[in-house]
């Protein structure tokens, strides 16, 4: 605490990132990283890349990179907006369309992110609950409100809403912004996208961090409705012109000039995600079907807290949430076949030791 922060400032609970560590190498399965580099076009793209070109700002509209992206939906230019990773586009979105005095809809459990964006922006938080086996009933966020916002899959749980499902949301809401965050659409779902034609209040969110291997670059974008678009567009020219900074433009554009390697990727973690997800439920654990690049399990016994600290001190890391509802699960990140065999031989050790 100190006197001189703003009021605001003493009341804010930040986000709390899954750790980086530094200290050693670790088999890293918390923050839901692609365990696969970049396509090669990005390792050539990086290499070719003038470090003359760092003295001046990059474009401010990224205006290729934006190109290169309607292109690969469909769209519009003018309907995609980039930010510097989907939490700045996120944080621009409750801004342009969630602060209002009504309060904001999402799910109970669910990115953790939310609920400090609405502290941030001074935003009433209403968390859904969630119904059987951590299901989302897009019934339940009907009625008067400042806007939805859902992860699509959900995380943590990595459970997917069908289309309709989404449609059906929109529907229920058409005077506020739905936005559907679809940072893991690509190990399974089907994009709302396909939705905007008939939903001028749907916003789909995504990002470069999981399916393209882009975690470090920080890239996000946002799809939707031109007006929902310049919206977003009003918001960053009133915070900063330049998000998107000159190489990330460069090596995003390289990376979507691959959809084969992308697409190849993907479907090598989806594999590895269902022979993981049998090996888990083989050992007792109880497993999410999964549409994202990780698998949310309940420990057999559910002593989940103690299993996160055995795995990490034998350098692997897994994400547990200390929070009600979920503390006795493991959201564990896709790795590679080698890491996920090193890890399911591990937990063989330390469950038959706990017995
Ligand atoms: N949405 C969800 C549901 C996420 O899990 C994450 C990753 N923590 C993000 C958005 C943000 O991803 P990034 O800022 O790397 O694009």
């Amino acid at each position: 605490m100190s006197r001189f922060w703003t009021p605001l400032v003493q009341r804010l609970d930040p986000y709390v990132p899954g750790e980086q560590p530094q200290d050693q190498p670790y088999i890293k399965l918390n923050t839901n990283e692609n365990p696969y580099p970049p396509s090669p076009k990005v390792a050539k793209a990086l290499r070719d890349f003038d470090a003359g070109r760092l003295r001046l700002y990059p474009d401010p509209e990224s205006g290729r990179l934006r190109q290169a992206l309607a292109e690969r939906h469909g769209v519009h230019p003018r309907q995609v907006f980039v930010g510097n990773g989907s939490d700045e586009v996120l944080a621009h979105s409750f801004q342009a369309f969630f602060q209002r005095p009504q309060p904001l809809l999402f799910p109970e459990i669910s990115y953790s992110f939310y609920p400090v964006y609405c502290q941030l922006y001074g935003i009433e938080a209403r968390r859904i609950p969630l119904r059987e086996g951590f299901g989302i009933a897009v019934e339940d966020y009907s009625g008067d409100c400042g806007g939805v916002i859902l992860p699509n899959p959900n995380a943590p749980t990595s459970r997917l809403l069908s289309l309709d499902d989404i449609a059906r949301l929109c529907a229920l809401q058409p005077d506020r912004v739905v936005v559907i965050d679809e940072a893991y659409i690509d190990f399974g779902g089907d994009s709302a996208v396909a939705l905007l034609d008939r939903h001028p209040n749907l916003l789909v969110i995504q990002t470069f961090s999981k399916s393209r291997s882009l975690a470090g670059i920080r890239l996000g974008l946002a799809i939707g409705s031109e007006t929902l678009i310049e919206g977003l567009q009003r918001v960053k020219n009133s915070f900063n012109s330049y998000p998107v900074d000159a190489l990330a433009q460069a090596l995003a554009l390289a990376s979507l000039e691959d959809e084969d390697y992308f697409r190849g990727t993907c479907r090598r973690i989806v594999d590895t995600r269902e022979r993981s997800r049998e090996a888990l439920q083989a050992l007792g654990f109880e497993v999410l079907p999964s549409a994202a690049n990780f698998l949310f399990a309940r420990p057999p016994g559910g002593k989940a807290g103690a299993l996160y600290r055995a795995l990490k001190r034998a350098g692997i890391l897994v994400r547990w949430f200390d929070s009600p509802g979920i503390d006795d699960w493991l959201r564990i990140t896709v790795g590679t076949d080698e890491e996920m065999t090193q890890l399911i031989s591990r937990l063989e050790k330390t469950l038959s030791v706990a017995k």
